[in-house]
């Protein structure tokens, strides 16, 4: 990505509002912002990332507030994380709480070997590649894929606020196993799928 630290380049998908917060974005306040929180950042100067991660860090945040929700935040934010990155550090952090961190590594490293990771790109291509091209690569591509819309599909484009809890009735509710007998998307296999992998059952 080509950005330049005073010039905005990047303007896919960002409404008028979000472009002037953009421009009037100060990266060292937001810098010090993060370290009060104790989340160390290497923003390099650039708005765009800048601005872009505290309004994910503040969508996180948000929801554990208002929803009583424990979604992990990361240690650190550095130029190439955005919604994505925060939603693999979501999914793991969930994971590691259900499986302990010794199995969680062992289970990670057995599900990314070659083999396994061919099997699974073959077997679940036909169920994970409408989320997003890459999310058949892996378990945790798919989660963090799926993850990363249904959070921007939860945001007021206007007022830059999470406007649900789209955690709810979500794979990535716990108590999401017990929706299987009563709603009707927990039924779907896709749904039951990303569900286990959030879990932390990689395979
Ligand atoms: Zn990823």
């Amino acid at each position: 990505m080509n950005i330049q630290n005073t010039n905005l380049n990047f303007r896919a998908g960002l409404t008028s509002r979000m472009q002037s917060e953009i421009h009037a974005a100060d990266v060292r306040k937001i810098s010090q912002e993060f370290a009060k929180n104790g989340i160390q950042t290497d923003f390099k100067g650039n708005k765009v990332v800048a601005w872009c991660s505290l309004m994910c860090y503040q969508i996180i945040k948000g929801l554990n507030t208002n929803y009583g929700l424990k979604l992990g935040l990361p240690n650190g934010i550095f130029l190439d994380m955005f919604m994505h990155e925060f939603a693999h550090v979501i999914h793991e952090e969930n994971a590691i709480n259900k499986l302990g961190g010794k199995k969680f590594v062992e289970d990670t490293n057995n599900a990314l070997i070659p083999f396994n990771l061919s099997t699974f790109q073959k077997e679940y291509k036909h169920l994970l590649g409408s989320i997003c091209n890459y999310a058949q690569y892996s378990p945790f591509e798919a989660v963090a894929c799926d993850l990363t819309k249904r959070t921007v599909a939860g945001i007021d484009k206007n007022s830059l606020k999470v406007q649900s809890n789209f955690i709810k009735k979500s794979p990535y509710e716990n108590k999401a196993f017990l929706l299987n007998l009563f709603d009707f998307e927990a039924k779907d296999e896709q749904f039951r799928l990303l569900h286990r992998f959030w879990n932390g059952k990689l395979i």
